[in-house]
């Protein structure tokens, strides 16, 4: 075997030809989703309004693999397959018999893995004749990963970033502007939600909630000639993601080994759905064990702390109502630095994978998933996003419970995306002024008086 390796690289020709739906293996994880105003279950002509046919039938597929398709094939050739990588550095600095590797999703156009879903919706939604996407974003990973598919299937984006972000981070803009999008600061007057928001408060400085609830509007409001992009949460998204995993699986039997414990950040869940869902394949028809672990943030502890329950999918009620783990629509979390990891529900296949024990959940505060991210540059050279840093965090606690036990424990987490535009969050870092933020038990508890009240009858609710 490769034990004497350090990176595990795979060709062109390995790149995955199908994704893997988990909905195949555990049929379950699709559940029932609402309309926001009737709470009875949507139409999938109400879906049309906001997504390309072909998205929605993947949506509710129980197809285990789905075809990618040959154009998305030859875009994901220019980043894919990614490196996975043995820590060995890290290992040591550590002092752990454990063995370390990383999936490292950072080697994208934009930086994470957010491509490997914009460039498929890009797509089909090129295929079915749509005009323009619209999308929001928050910190800009999923705006920048968008913009840039857009401007392969010669698609135009328009991109309602939170308003903070416009005017604090300012490079991602530039580099979704560099791509061909067009960037507003949201809440906009391009919106009613926005103009109504903006003649409350001039100064409303945005939301991730209040950016969805916008481009919705936009979409809604085209006559069918924009559609609706979503980065993260649907089972689609999390289908796309799947090429990580899978890629992973023939990169860890190149290295001779079988990971114990696979591990990823969730916001929404797709990058820890997509490195996770085809191991949990592996233990479900081949006996394997597994364990999969998902990281949150203390600030936003939606699997940890929140309720499984129906809630709006967005701040306004505008979206579509989703069975999930939620912090309530109406929840806004402290300003962490991981702005990937701050959105009050969860990918509700992953909600039900986590209610049926299939896999854990762990949160971990600010200050110390920093500490673990520099001690990650320092020995690997890699600076990482501050929502990956999560995963490193969870990764090296693992080492450490390693080394306790003395166990030579394999791990594999998902690097999902480098920090080089997050300067500045490691500037407050490095000089002492990120805080931890403690578990907001009241504001959980006043936004989940707000959910929606859905009667259905407890077949069709489970
Ligand atoms: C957006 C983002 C996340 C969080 O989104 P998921 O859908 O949970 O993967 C994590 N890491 C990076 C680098 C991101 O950009």
């Amino acid at each position: 075997m490769n034990s004497q390796h350090t990176k595990f690289l795979l060709n062109d020709t390995d790149l995955p030809k199908q994704w893997y739906n988990i909905a195949g293996d555990v049929p379950e994880v699709i559940t029932p989703v609402l309309h926001p105003q009737t709470l009875e279950l949507v139409t999938p002509d109400f879906l049309n309004v906001l997504f390309p046919m072909e998205l929605i039938m993947q949506e509710i597929s129980t197809d285990r693999y789905i075809d990618i398709p040959e154009e998305v094939r030859e875009v994901y050739k220019l980043y894919r397959p990614t490196p996975l990588i043995r820590a060995r550095r890290l290992e040591k600095a550590l002092g752990t018999p454990a063995h370390i590797y990383y999936k490292y999703e950072g080697v994208s156009p934009s930086g994470s893995h957010k491509p490997n879903t914009a460039i498929a919706q890009a797509y089909y939604n090129k295929k079915e004749g749509t005009k323009a996407l619209t999308t929001e974003t928050g910190a800009g990973q999923w705006g920048s990963a968008l913009s840039l598919a857009g401007s392969f299937f010669g698609m135009p984006v328009e991109v309602y970033m939170v308003r903070v972000s416009y005017d604090l981070k300012p490079y991602r803009r530039v580099l979704m502007e560099s791509f061909g999008a067009e960037v507003y600061p949201s809440p906009t007057e391009r919106t009613e939600y926005g103009r109504s928001l903006l003649a409350a408060d001039p100064d409303n400085p945005g939301s991730l909630g209040i950016a969805i609830s916008e481009a919705v509007e936009a979409a809604v409001r085209s006559n069918g000639e924009k559609k609706y992009s979503l980065g993260s949460v649907l089972n689609h998204v999390l289908t796309h993601q799947s090429v990580i995993g899978e890629e992973a699986l023939k990169q860890m039997d190149l290295a001779g080994e079988y990971p114990d414990v696979v591990i990823g950040c969730v916001g929404g869940g797709s990058n820890f759905a997509g490195i996770a869902y085809p191991f949990l394949r592996e233990n479900l028809r081949e006996g394997r064990q597994t364990r999969l672990v998902a990281v949150e943030p203390t600030a936003t502890p939606t699997l940890t702390k929140g309720l499984y329950t129906f809630d709006y999918g967005d701040t306004a009620r505008m979206a579509p109502i989703l069975k999930m783990f939620t912090l309530g629509h109406s929840f806004i979390p402290a300003p962490i630095h991981a702005g990937g990891l701050r959105y009050h529900g969860m990918a509700p296949s992953l909600c039900r994978l986590y209610d049926q024990g299939y896999i854990e959940a762990v949160a971990v505060p600010q200050v110390p998933t920093f500490e673990a991210a520099l001690q990650f540059t320092r020995a690997e050279g890699i600076l990482p996003a501050p929502e990956s840093a999560h995963a490193i965090r969870a990764a090296i606690d693992e080492a450490l419970d390693a080394k306790e036990k003395g166990e030579e424990r394999v791990i594999l987490f998902n690097l999902s995306g480098h920090g080089n535009f997050d300067l500045s969050s490691y500037q407050l870092y490095l000089a002492g002024k990120l805080e931890n933020y403690a578990y907001p038990e009241e504001k959980i508890r006043a936004a989940l008086k707000e959910l929606p009240q859905v009667q259905m009858a407890p077949a069709a609710a489970d």
